[in-house]
């Protein structure tokens, strides 16, 4: 996100900073008188190299001369966030929290692929799985499929039964309310490695847990609910819970330390149900 921003940034302030050179010659132009102009840059447009700081924006610093160079405006490369909808239920990048039901709250995948373990996903987010639990099994960190997609009745009658034996306070820190769940979306997943760490913490520390978290968003997956940031995703660490959300997305947030889909998109934090 800061990057992005940081890249709109300087390319506007690279156009200031063109259009204020021009302003700039202009003066010195008409000081000069139009008869001794020297040649301008009308033939050869000067490109200027500008920092993103405001502070050295030659408009609100004039003294400050910009300095000319025969190189590109160079502008860091950026992420277009808005390539997909974040709220469409269709969109891989739907996002989904305690503050952002699925719309319509009973939404399922027009269309669904059974995959290993007996659950199903979007056909895209079961071949991208698919395709990671065999690199991972080859990679010695081999990992089992559990539940994925969940219809929004089968979520009700869950959540149900948590409430019924935990209270809803404590059932909602661990299970989301039927229309709040990835799981509806098809884009999500629970994976394993041992029983004995099977939607536990220490799956992160098995060697599948490992791998997901360093090689996941090579095949388009996140870690949806980091560790420490249940403040602002809702819940707490499940290192076993993989979303997918396509390659570029997952790379793009893995490369910029991105640890949540809230971060990435700029949204309020969701803790708890409003
Ligand atoms: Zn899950």
């Amino acid at each position: 996100m800061a990057e992005h921003r940081r890249a709109r940034r300087s390319a506007l302030t690279a156009i200031v900073a063109v259009a204020a050179l021009g302003v700039l010659s202009g003066l010195a132009a008409a000081a000069l008188g139009d008869t001794q102009a020297p040649a301008t840059t009308a033939s050869a447009v000067p490109v200027v190299t500008v920092t993103a700081e405001p502070a050295n924006d030659p408009i609100t610093a004039p003294s400050v001369e910009p300095s000319i160079t025969t190189a590109e405006v160079e502008v860091s490369p950026s992420f277009d966030l808005d390539a997909r909808s974040i709220d469409d239920p269709s969109s891989a990048w739907v996002v989904v929290n305690k503050h952002r039901p699925l719309d319509p709250a009973t939404w399922a995948p027009p269309e669904l692929e059974r995959i290993p373990g007996g659950s199903e996903m979007t056909p895209e987010a079961a071949a991208a799985l698919i395709t990671m639990r065999d690199a991972a099994a080859d990679a010695g960190a081999g990992f089992s499929i559990g539940t994925a997609y969940r219809s929004h009745g089968f979520q009700a009658g869950l959540y149900a039964d948590y409430v019924a034996q935990w209270g809803r306070e404590r059932a909602d820190t661990f299970s989301a309310r039927a229309g709040h769940s990835e799981h509806q979306t098809g884009l999500a997943a629970d994976v394993y490695q041992s029983s004995a760490c099977r939607l536990k913490p220490c799956f992160g520390e098995e060697p599948a847990g490992v791998w997901i978290s360093e090689h996941g968003h090579e095949y388009g997956f996140i870690t949806r609910y980091p560790d420490g940031l249940a403040d602002v995703t809702g819940y707490r660490y499940e290192p076993w819970h993989v979303r997918y959300v396509g390659v570029d997305l997952a790379t793009h947030m893995h490369d910029e330390g991105i640890a949540t889909l809230e971060e990435l998109f700029g949204l309020e934090p969701a803790p708890t149900y409003q």
